[in-house]
């Protein structure tokens, strides 16, 4: 691939001159080959391409990190992708073709009315049921559970954060599928907390399996039914510096090959093996993203599970108070947004202004705003931390 994309590929041509090709060994590859990154590839997608591949599939980014992008794709690496997904489907029992639910976000619209019907159409033949992320309600719950019970799905897929509201709307309203021959629920997308994953499988009543990727990465890994989440090796290959900061290469992409590529996630290999007996390599966690960490002003950064933390810890001494909340950094401001609940008390205020002097940093304005929903990203899915301008404040 390496050879292919410094020959057809504009972006890579001077690299051949920089590096000793082949390489001998993968060190010398990862300490020679140039990183890329997101910035980049949103820059420099044209020269990324190999003009000589005419087939391919084009996948869209959700823009979670802020920048939408268009990846094209070879046959041979969707090829994987596919075969990734099929042997992670048989782990649990499950078929690919299976029936099944997605709550993701809302589907583009067709311009006409003739190809929405056939999209809708070919949805019902892949069997799959579709829920958009932006429609789930205390209103809409109700008809959704009783379409999940007719369409009878064997596993019901979506991102995280979806997958938890239509957990949390059930449980809210009391509401159990009848006769269930769901087995698995798949989240992605977002970390999956440990208190979350015991939620959904308490109110489904089945297991909760991770699947860890990216639309312009690949499949990186899915969770076994031991636990453990495995790297899709034979496809995507991944490392990692001394700072967590994960590098990954999609092989067989020599459509638009995007070596050494640094997305930005954090992420923790195991030392150990699985006891399932899979001898693909396992990611011990998923730290996150650059993105999900709050920048301090003497340029220390604190990761913002810390607020998960500071949450659960106020539900302890304050049962029923919040509902919800999102943390938005603005600057020197973080900004939270809060649902009340039941027994909300404005002492809260004060706990969490303490919290954040103490355990994030104390030079931050801590500044409140009581919602009655928390807006989803554009993308679909739900944040509790973002960042609005990072660049104000020094790195
Ligand atoms: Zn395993």
């Amino acid at each position: 691939m390496i050879n292919t994309s410094c020959s057809n590929v504009p972006y890579y041509y001077g690299i051949k001159d920089k590096v000793r090709l082949p390489f001998q060994d993968l060190d010398y590859f990862n300490q020679q080959f140039p990183k890329i990154s997101k910035e980049k590839i949103v820059n420099e997608s044209k020269n990324l391409e190999n003009p000589f591949m005419k087939s391919f599939v084009v996948h869209a980014t959700s823009g979670s990190t802020g920048t939408p992008l268009q990846v094209k794709v070879s046959n041979r690496a969707e090829s994987y992708r596919i075969a990734n997904r099929m042997r992670f489907y048989n782990w649990w029992g499950l078929d690919f073709y299976d029936k099944h639910v997605l709550i993701w976000r809302s589907l583009e619209k067709e311009a006409s009315f003739l190809k929405n019907f056939l999209k809708q159409f070919q949805y019902f033949l892949n069997g799959r049921l579709n829920i958009d992320v932006f429609d789930l309600n205390a209103d809409t719950i109700y008809g959704y559970v009783k379409a999940i019970e007719k369409f009878r799905p064997k596993y019901l897929r979506g991102y995280k954060s979806g997958v938890l509201e239509f957990a949390r709307l059930m449980y809210d309203n009391k509401l159990k599928i009848k006769d269930s021959k769901i087995q698995l629920i798949i989240v992605t997308s977002e970390v999956l907390l440990i208190e979350e994953r015991r939620f959904i499988q308490d109110v489904f009543g089945v297991k909760v399996a991770n699947e860890y990727g990216a639309a312009d990465g690949g499949q990186f890994a899915f969770e076994c039914p031991e636990g453990s989440l495995h790297v899709n090796e034979e496809s995507v290959l991944m490392t990692t510096d001394n700072m967590n900061n994960l590098c990954f290469t999609e092989l067989y992409n020599d459509k638009m090959p995007l070596i050494n590529y640094e997305n930005q996630d954090k992420v923790i290999f195991s030392e150990k093996g699985c006891s399932c007996g899979r001898t693909l390599k396992v990611i011990d966690h998923i730290v996150g993203r650059t993105a999900d960490y709050i920048d301090c002003n003497d340029g220390t950064k604190k990761h913002s599970l810390i607020f998960i933390g500071m949450f659960n810890e106020l539900q302890i001494k304050f049962n029923k108070s919040i509902k919800q909340f999102k943390v938005i950094q603005n600057g020197n401001s973080l900004i939270f947004e809060i649902i009340k609940d039941i027994n909300y008390e404005p002492s809260i205020e004060g706990f969490l202004r303490k919290n954040v002097n103490t355990k994030v940093c104390g030079e931050l304005k801590v500044l409140f705003k009581y919602v009655n929903k928390i807006d989803r990203e554009s993308n679909g899915k739900l944040r509790y931390f973002v960042k609005k301008t990072s660049n104000r404040i020094r790195k």
